[in-house]
């Protein structure tokens, strides 16, 4: 089977799609042992030999789909340089190369879907079709209505305006809120900028449901796989 390197990467497991042309760009990637930069060439996966940091992919993964409830000060990284926890540090017993799908900063926590399956991460990832995400945010002080509707209407960042948000006030304490705030963008770090923004920076972040996906029955660190149903839902 002929495919673009790009998408042959993904197919294998290695990481989403733009995470695998990146891997090429950085010239981590070599065909038939040349390092390869260009993300439009095809290789056949009969008949090349594919290399990522020198270790060979292969197509016959078993796709796996992972949902976790990450917990707090662990990095959503496969693998960290100062030898901090990540998350595939938790998936005890799972010998296939996975990947988490986003990001979750290292102090949020809450539902993580982890894969080996590219396309689905590029699918899920992909601006165009970014499925919504649920997060609960407790905020310092109390935010008026107006800051909140400036949260719905969408909020200049520095990298530009947010996309309308669903945000709703759970609760108000002395000095803290709860708010819902339900985004279908991905921007690093975007529910705590958007938070500052309004003047109510986050005292602590958790994200509830992708889609129609939920955290119920998974305590924080643990994990379990997908249902048939779930997989089918988010292909
Ligand atoms: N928004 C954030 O600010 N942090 C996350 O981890 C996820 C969304």
């Amino acid at each position: 089977m002929e495919l673009r390197l790009q998408k042959f990467l993904a197919m294998a497991g290695i990481a989403s799609r733009r995470a695998c042309e990146k891997l090429i760009l950085e010239g981590r990637v070599q065909v038939n042992g040349k390092i390869v930069r260009e993300l439009g060439i095809k290789v056949d996966s009969a008949l090349d030999e594919v290399r990522v940091d020198g270790k060979i992919c292969r197509l016959n993964n078993k796709p796996l789909y992972i949902l976790m409830n990450k917990p707090k000060g662990v990095l959503t990284t496969a693998k960290d340089p100062f030898g901090r926890p990540t998350v595939i540090d938790l998936l005890k017993g799972i010998k296939e190369r996975v990947f988490p799908v986003g990001r979750l900063d290292k102090d949020t926590e809450g539902l993580l879907i982890i894969t080996n399956d590219g396309e689905l991460s590029y699918r899920l990832t992909h601006p165009k079709h970014e499925i919504e995400k649920t997060y609960i945010a407790k905020i310092a002080g109390t935010p008026h209505e107006s800051d909140i509707n400036r949260l719905r209407r969408g909020i200049v960042l520095e990298d530009g305006k947010t996309a309308p948000a669903k945000v709703r006030i759970l609760k108000t304490g002395r000095d803290f809120a709860v708010l819902e705030i339900i985004i279908h963008e991905g921007r690093k770090r975007q529910v705590r900028r958007m938070c500052e923004a309004i003047g109510h920076p986050v005292i602590s972040l958790r994200r509830t449901r992708i889609g129609k996906l939920t955290l119920r029955g998974l305590a924080p660190g643990c994990w379990r796989y997908m249902t048939e149903a779930e997989i089918k839902y988010l292909k």
